[in-house]
């Protein structure tokens, strides 16, 4: 995979600003400002990773499930969509502009068989936390999109079930399940997506629901239940991050900010917290001589 190159930085940021944002670019924002203007301002693409083909994998799999009748959403039915979903990719990979899988993985090598059955599965351990023959799915992938103050948020809920006069909002997740104290955070997407949901229809959804299908073992659940504080906070939060994105695109300042998550960052190897500063220019004209250089003796 190769890596991002350096962009130029454009004259006016304010007028890239995005029309709508979605949760995963207000979360880029809350966490690294260096890393929305990468996504966003600039638009380098996010490389797919194996990490996130298997898990586009997998959602395509439980996603193609629920479309199903009740009485074929068998584990191994669901488990027998991963291969061909995998194929569609390649394909329209192959026809894409800006092909996101090539060199990902060699087809028909180890890594590809590894990928493949890691999707596999998650597939499988979501049917330790479901018997998905119960209920027919209100909808999956369902688009939301609603004003929150002067802005246009959007996103995709991955299923959303009407039962018993209440609404679900259910996300599958396939990294791992975050430790306690960052359980609340795994939450903002949900989050906004109820409240997306509550200004399109007028009803509060009863409960927000986190699948994680990682690991060889059974499936884990986190649920949190929706409150009016909930989505008021949620409405404040979306509202202040947007007013920061504002302000940094009037001053062309996003300052990046090194944190746990910079492992996993596509634009590491441009970002300035960790590239190496440009070399001084000599005052001769000359480059100066290069660190491993044998004019230069060693100190
Ligand atoms: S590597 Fe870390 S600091 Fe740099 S852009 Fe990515 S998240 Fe931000």
């Amino acid at each position: 995979m190769s890596a991002p190159v350096p962009p130029a930085d454009p004259e006016d940021h304010v007028a890239l600003l995005p029309a709508r944002l979605s949760p995963s670019r207000a979360k880029d924002y809350s966490t690294c400002p260096r890393k929305f203007y990468f996504t966003t301002i600039v638009k380098l693409p996010s490389p797919a990773t194996v990490e996130t083909t298997r898990g586009t994998l997998a959602h395509a799999a439980l996603e193609r499930l629920y479309q199903e009748p009740r009485s074929a959403r068998v584990a191994e039915a669901a488990v027998s969509y991963v291969r061909p979903a995998w194929a569609e990719l390649l394909a329209k990979d192959a026809a894409s502009a800006r092909p996101a899988y090539q060199g990902l993985v060699e087809a028909g090598s180890p890594q590809e068989e590894r990928l493949l059955r890691d999707a596999e599965q998650f597939v499988r351990n979501y049917f330790t936390i479901e018997d998905p023959t119960r209920w027919d799915a209100d909808a999956v992938e369902k688009h939301v999109s609603a004003d929150i103050g002067a802005l246009t948020v959007h996103g995709f809920i991955d299923r959303l079930d009407h039962i018993h006069g209440k609404l679900w909002v259910t996300d599958y997740k396939t990294g791992r399940m975050p430790r306690p104290r960052y359980q609340d955070e795994a939450f903002f997407a949900m989050k906004v997506y109820a409240l997306l949901l509550r200004e399109m229809t007028g009803i509060m959804p009863h409960q927000l629901r986190l699948l994680y299908l990682s690991g060889r073992g059974p499936g884990q659940i986190l649920r949190a239940d929706v409150t009016p504080a909930m989505l008021s906070r949620t409405r404040a939060d979306l509202v202040g991050i947007w007013r920061r994105i504002q302000s940094s695109a009037a001053r062309r300042d996003w300052p990046a900010e090194p944190g746990p998550l910079c492992g996993w960052c596509a634009f590491k190897p441009i970002c300035p917290a960790f590239a190496p500063p440009p070399a001084p220019a000599a005052p001769d004209g000359q480059a100066p001589p290069h660190p491993t250089d044998p004019r230069e003796p060693p100190g």
